[in-house]
């Protein structure tokens, strides 16, 4: 067996960057250890939010397929944040989770580059200081030009129920032994992260009398290549050819009391988190409810949001209580909370305990810096949430085909997508606990709205190759209407209407996208100015083989931290925590000796 590319598990991640690679005319093999749970949502029953609902749609814009099986399986759709400004604005879908996964499952069985197989990878196969292909469970050999290693919360997996723990990568599915084991043996920098997840229960078991009810607003596609959509639909039985048309699931909120806090406080030392069983960091910003009650003694609840996992199931996703404690405890908290008294548990909560590569020996093309042809994608690489994890496989996938075909990586700016911030947070900055995307994360976020995203990405996706000639037309004609609606809403003199300028005919979304850009015309050429100026220390190359600790002059800090990011461009070395404008002014002389400084 020979392919092109080999990626390893079919997660968000895997599903983004095997699909890429086959679709750019590549031999791809995917090797998940279980077919049936292709893009399965781990956690959460929902795709999008604030910021990942920008990535969402910037992978959509690429040619990448979250946005189609979100748009085919979604049973709630609201926009975040719409009393605030635009550029924090984006959307958010509750998923039916066995539609996805069946969405997800046949989009991949569809593509003719692409093969699954059912089989756990132990080992990579090296050859010198480049990958040669991978080692299976069941002793296959299979050889490669490049790897996508997408493994999330399975290398090493090991779950925690307060005094239970076991090797799983997810409850109820096996860890993958082995390959966390030979990467350390290899001497790559593996660590140890943590995430959790809160219990499912019955909706039958719920009082919903006292909650506040959470409806959803009219569905709109996160697609920009909607029609297509359609055309695809995945026989949700409750979809129709209208997205007007669809039921939108509601969404509860009940909130924790002081008894639930003193239940968790007394219960506190049979935490394996607080025990110290559970040795890797987990999230600040997503902490499970005893974190929160210890961390935060003060508040006197906390919101539990019940999601519904979907429409051919009654369970039910507590939002807010991920836990680690044992079940009985679980059972009494949970109980503690008003229209949970009767809740009955169908799956408990858990934390999970996993390996991850550092993402600082990965180049931002997410190839490895040690191995070449080595792509990693995903909660592999220290970050957290099925839209990162996407967003991470798409350009693994892109810049795997590119690597063989001996093309240029592609490498997003940071102010061209949140992906771009996202690669660039994790290569330059590195992570020690799970990295989730934010909105304060972007620094040119006005430039970043989730509207935008065609705008900004699709031309790439059409130069790497996964943007076909009808999507480029219709990409096209796209951007002809909006010039049309600018000069219609100016003849009618609404273009300064500050929103709602409704025209007959077309799409309200593109109407009101001309209408922002009007708005924030002023803010928006400031931050382009500043982006302009930023850009040349960006295109400013560094030499990969440049031996800092020889630089005379470099600070002792430089000179540590540039060998172990080894940043391509001096953009790229000026983002690192503690670096001084000395030796970014040193570097610049350099290059400039060089003839590496572009006119
Ligand atoms: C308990 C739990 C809690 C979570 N909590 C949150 C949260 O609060 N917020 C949030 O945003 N995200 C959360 N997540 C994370 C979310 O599920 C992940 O971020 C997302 O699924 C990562 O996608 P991925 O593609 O990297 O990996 P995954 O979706 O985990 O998929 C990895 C796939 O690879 C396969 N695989 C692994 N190793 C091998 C191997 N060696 N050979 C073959 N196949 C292999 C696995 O079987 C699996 O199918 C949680 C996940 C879990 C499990």
């Amino acid at each position: 067996m020979d392919y092109d590319c080999i990626v390893i598990g079919g997660g968000h991640a895997g599903i983004e960057a095997s699909l890429a690679v086959s679709r750019l005319g590549l031999q791809t093999l995917l090797i998940t250890q279980n077919p049936d749970r292709i893009g399965t949502l781990s956690c959460n029953p929902a795709i999008g939010g604030l910021s990942k609902g920008n990535i969402v749609r910037e992978i959509d814009a690429l040619g990448g397929e979250m946005a189609h099986l979100i748009d085919q399986t979604m049973i709630q759709y609201r926009i975040l944040n719409r009393s605030r400004g635009p550029a924090v604005q984006a959307p958010r879908a509750q998923a039916d989770k066995h539609s996805y996964q069946g969405a997800a499952r046949k989009i991949i069985e569809e593509e003719r580059n692409l093969t699954v197989m059912m089989d756990t990878v132990t080992e990579l196969i090296i050859d010198k200081s480049s990958i040669a292909g991978v080692v299976t469970v069941r002793k296959h050999k299979i050889s490669a030009k490049t790897v996508i290693l997408a493994a999330g919360t399975f290398m090493e997996g090991k779950i925690f129920i307060g005094e239970y723990d076991a090797p799983h990568g997810r409850l109820g599915e096996e860890a993958a032994l082995g390959l966390g084991i030979f990467l350390r043996n290899n001497n790559f920098p593996v660590g140890r992260l943590k995430t959790g997840t809160p219990a499912r229960i019955d909706g039958d078991s719920i009082d919903y009398s006292g909650m506040e009810k959470q409806d959803g607003e009219e569905f709109a596609p996160f697609s920009f290549d909607f029609n297509s959509v359609l055309e695809k639909k995945s026989g949700l039985e409750k979809n129709s050819e209208n997205f007007s048309d669809l039921v939108s699931v509601p969404c509860w909120i009940c909130y924790t009391t002081a008894e639930t806090h003193r239940i968790i406080r007394e219960n506190i030392d049979r935490s394996p988190l607080y025990g110290g069983k559970i040795k890797g960091t987990g999230a600040r910003y997503c902490p499970s409810i005893e974190d929160k009650v210890m961390r935060f003694p003060d508040r006197d609840r906390h919101h539990v949001f019940i999601e519904p996992e979907g429409l051919y199931t009654k369970e039910k996703y507590l939002n807010g209580l991920s836990s680690s404690l044992p079940e009985d405890v679980q059972h009494r908290f949970i109980h503690s909370i008003p229209g949970l008294q009767n809740a009955k548990i169908v799956r408990p909560a858990y934390a999970v305990e996993y390996d991850y590569i550092d993402p600082l020996d990965l180049f931002p093309s997410l190839e490895s810096k040690r191995l070449a042809g080595f792509f990693v994608a995903g909660q592999t690489n220290g970050s957290s949430g099925y839209e990162e994890a996407a967003a991470q496989g798409i350009m693994a996938g892109i810049n795997a085909a590119a690597k063989i075909r001996g093309e240029k990586a592609l490498v997003l700016g940071r102010n061209e997508a949140y992906i771009g911030v996202l690669i660039d947070d994790l290569t330059t900055l590195g992570t020690t606990e799970p990295y989730r995307m934010f909105t304060s994360r972007a620094e040119h976020r006005l430039v970043l709205r989730h509207d935008t995203a065609d705008t900004r990405l699709t031309p790439y996706g059409r130069e790497v190759g996964l943007i076909d000639d009808e999507r480029w037309g219709r990409f096209q004609e796209k951007l002809r209407t909006l010039d049309t609606i600018k000069e219609l809403l100016s003849q009618r003199g609404d273009l300064n209407a500050s929103c709602g300028g409704s025209l007959d005919g077309f799409p309200a979304e593109w109407t009101e996208r001309v209408l922002l850009d009007q708005k924030y015309a002023g803010y928006i050429e400031k931050e382009n100015r500043i982006i302009a100026r930023n850009a040349k220390m960006e295109r400013v190359k560094l030499d990969p083989g440049l031996n800092y600790g020889e630089i005379k002059g470099l600070s002792a800090e430089a000179k540590e931290k540039f060998t172990k990011v080894r940043p391509q461009t001096v953009g790229q070395a000026a983002r690192i925590p503690g670096i001084r404008q000395g030796d970014i002014a040193l570097l610049m002389v350099l290059a400039q000796k060089n003839r590496n400084v572009p006119d």
